[in-house]
């Protein structure tokens, strides 16, 4: 079950991972830059999950992670 990434309106940190749901969740309106810079580091340090060559964020299974919306776009550039 890969990891999925998805915006709410109000939380208390910029991404916070659900080990429940296999969610992270991201504050919505947050810099794409501080953004991946956060979702990284939970990745990488918190769960465990490879990193890549590239920068990109990956799942355990080193599927890439996707953030919603336009964000993609933009760390994918
Ligand atoms: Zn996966």
């Amino acid at each position: 079950m890969c990891i999925h990434v998805i915006e709410v309106d109000v939380q208390s940190e910029i991404a916070v991972w659900d080990p429940d749901e296999v969610v992270i969740t991201v504050q919505r309106g947050t810099h794409p830059h501080l953004l991946i810079t956060e979702l990284r580091a939970l990745l990488a340090i918190d769960l465990g999950a490879p990193t890549t060559a590239t920068g990109a964020l990956a799942c355990f299974c080193g599927e890439p992670v996707t953030i919603p919306g336009e964000r993609a776009a933009v760390w994918a550039a």
